[in-house]
């Protein structure tokens, strides 16, 4: 590729992009799946950021603290004394980066129902998002990565040489979560993940945005590979 607008990955390190390619949507737009096939695919680590925001609400509830919104600046207070107490730390298992407490990944529990709902509540709290953000941002020291979540080509990496955002109708995102077992409370986390007044869910300016509405993983899955080959010149 010989195109001067098009990057290639050392004109990305000659500027000193991050070598990140980021993935945000709402819930069952794909995210998951496909930046786990993408990261695998290139030989880049795999971050859920969402799994770290599911991980301080599984461990804030787990210490009593009532995550109800809207959330009393009394329980934000006793929120935010929680980041300075646990001790978390981001550890890289098979390829993949998980938020560990303690030396614990809670992965079964961070899918259950409380979780589910307490965690919108905990993403809007201002000094959570900076702490993520920073822990996040951290994650380049481990190597290239793909992240996915809400904010992260907006917020997390802004210079990102490669942002997705990925979305699908309504209709099919419901499909999608009856699929899987579903519950009910996925409206109402979007809801509050595209209202709240920091790191809310839009796209970049500069993100290539994909409707997969009616695609199989498959289809999706051979645009974004084509995206990425042309911006970081890969063959
Ligand atoms: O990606 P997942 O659905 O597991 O994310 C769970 C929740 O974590 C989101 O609904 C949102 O409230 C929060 N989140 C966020 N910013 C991110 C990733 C997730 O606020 N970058």
């Amino acid at each position: 590729m010989s195109s001067s607008s098009s990057f290639s990955q050392s004109s990305a390190s000659r500027l000193h992009l991050p070598q990140v390619i980021t993935m945000d949507g709402p819930s069952a737009s794909g995210k998951g799946t496909l930046s786990r096939r993408l990261a695998k695919e290139l030989g880049y680590i795999y971050v859920d950021s969402g799994a770290m925001y599911r991980t301080l609400a599984w461990w804030v509830l787990r210490q009593g603290i009532s995550l109800e919104a809207p959330l009393s600046d009394a329980g934000q207070t006793a929120v935010n004394a929680q980041l300075r107490r646990w001790k978390a730390e981001m550890k890289v298992v098979e390829g993949q980066a998980w938020l560990h407490v303690d030396g614990y990944f809670p992965a079964k529990e961070i899918r259950g129902d409380a979780v589910e709902h307490a965690v919108p509540v905990i993403a809007q709290i201002s000094k959570v998002r900076d702490w993520m953000v920073a822990r996040q941002r951290e994650c380049v020291n481990l190597g290239p990565l793909v992240m996915e979540g809400r904010d992260i080509g907006t917020v997390v990496f802004p210079l990102a040489p490669v942002k997705f955002f990925l979305e699908a109708d309504e209709s099919e995102r419901q499909k999608r979560i009856e699929g899987r077992g579903g519950n009910t409370s996925a409206a109402r986390r979007d809801h509050m993940d595209s209202t709240r007044k920091k790191g809310a869910l839009i796209p970049a300016l500069d993100a290539i945005r994909i409707n997969n509405t009616g695609q199989t993983p498959d289809e999706t899955y051979d645009v974004m590979l084509r995206h990425v080959r042309e911006r970081l010149g890969r063959a």
